[in-house]
């Protein structure tokens, strides 16, 4: 994958293939480099220029070519000639930033030396300028330090899109949280709709939580928690189960292509799970120890959203808690045509 120095290689249709390299002053990636020039003997001369460079050149002679070739090629920088009929550098570069969402680096080709040219054209959103005529070390520069600004944007942009992943993560127990739980809901239940599969929801509340991080203080809580949601993980099998904390001490398992009786199993299998934890609760007075009520809920009671679907799972917590705690409770929809939801009720002390 990686290449000697760039300057040792000469054949560049080799290197098209390539990307990355290795120079003097470390790796950077190979880019696509367009030109729009409406002279052919500029496009050629830039375009070996790019190409001696170990970069892969694209050519365009005005503003409807390089248009059609942004939309087709991955361009990493545009090398932009400002003296063209029909559309001139500045107007085409206008275009591009408004059509193009991410932003390429433009750099101009002009012949003239006015500051008032050179400012038009930074203002119509190009980066840089270079004059004609092109001096070759002068254009080779340029475009090593727009490597670099590339690299450094890619490098960004990956670092933004992990940190947006791990904005869905609970920090202390390191499962989803609940806006990671939201968005996979939103895509699950989207594609429920289109597939037809039933979903699931299991909804868990641990029992007595309150008492527990009164006596044992709020760090044995914070273990507890995350001892908690280790153990029911174990419970979920299939790569497409997600288990989320909701919020405090509310975890919620999303279960997708699965039915009901499905979701009972594992609600089932949860109880047991806790059971043989033993996570100590001596001031619980369900059980010595850790357990937790679960209401369970699916597609099939034809909930008319997502929304709807965490509510009828949160109306079915409510009724084990009510019958007892330390079990599940399947949603039914007699509760809330007869208006004794959760939302009807204080909730439980
Ligand atoms: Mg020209």
């Amino acid at each position: 994958m990686y290449q000697g120095a760039c300057t040792d290689v000469s054949n560049t249709k080799l290197l098209k293939k390539q990307t990355y390299f290795i120079t003097s002053d470390g790796y950077f990636s190979t880019m696509n480099i367009l030109v729009i020039d409406d002279s052919k003997l500029m496009r050629k001369m830039v375009s070996a220029i790019i190409a001696d460079g170990g970069h892969t050149p694209f050519t365009a002679s005005g503003a409807e070519r390089g248009l059609q070739i942004l939309e087709k090629a991955a361009i990493d920088l545009i090398f932009m000639d400002v003296e063209m009929p029909k559309m001139n550098g500045f107007e085409l570069t206008r275009l591009i930033r408004k059509q193009k969402q991410s932003w390429i680096p433009i750099i101009f080709l002009t012949a003239s030396t006015e500051d008032a040219h050179l400012t038009r054209g930074i203002e119509s959103g190009g980066d840089d300028y270079i004059m004609k005529p092109i001096n070759s070390v002068v254009l080779d520069a340029k475009i090593k330090a727009m490597a670099r600004i590339v690299n450094m944007k890619k490098e960004l942009d990956a670092a933004n899109r992990s940190l947006l992943q791990l904005s869905n993560i609970d920090a202390l127990t390191g499962i989803m949280n609940r806006r990671g739980f939201n968005e996979s809901l939103k895509r699950d239940w989207k594609n429920h709709t289109r597939e037809k599969k039933e979903i699931s929801i299991v909804f868990l509340d641990i029992d007595n939580f309150k008492a527990f991080n009164d006596n044992y203080g709020h760090q044995r809580g914070d273990e507890c928690l995350k001892q908690f949601s280790t153990v029911i993980n174990s419970q979920l099998k299939r790569p497409l189960d997600t288990l989320a904390r909701y919020g405090g001490e509310e975890f919620v398992i999303l279960l997708p292509n699965t039915a009901l009786d499905g979701a009972a199993l594992i609600g089932l299998k949860i109880i047991d799970a806790l059971a043989n934890a033993k996570i100590p609760h001596q001031f619980s007075p369900v059980a010595p120890y850790l357990t937790a009520s679960m209401g369970i809920t699916s597609s099939r009671f034809s909930a008319k959203n997502e929304t709807v679907l965490v509510q009828q799972a949160d109306q079915a917590v409510y009724k084990a808690k009510k019958q007892g705690r330390n079990r599940y409770s399947v949603y039914e929809p007699k509760l809330q045509e007869e208006g004794i939801g959760r939302l009807m009720n204080q909730s439980p002390s």
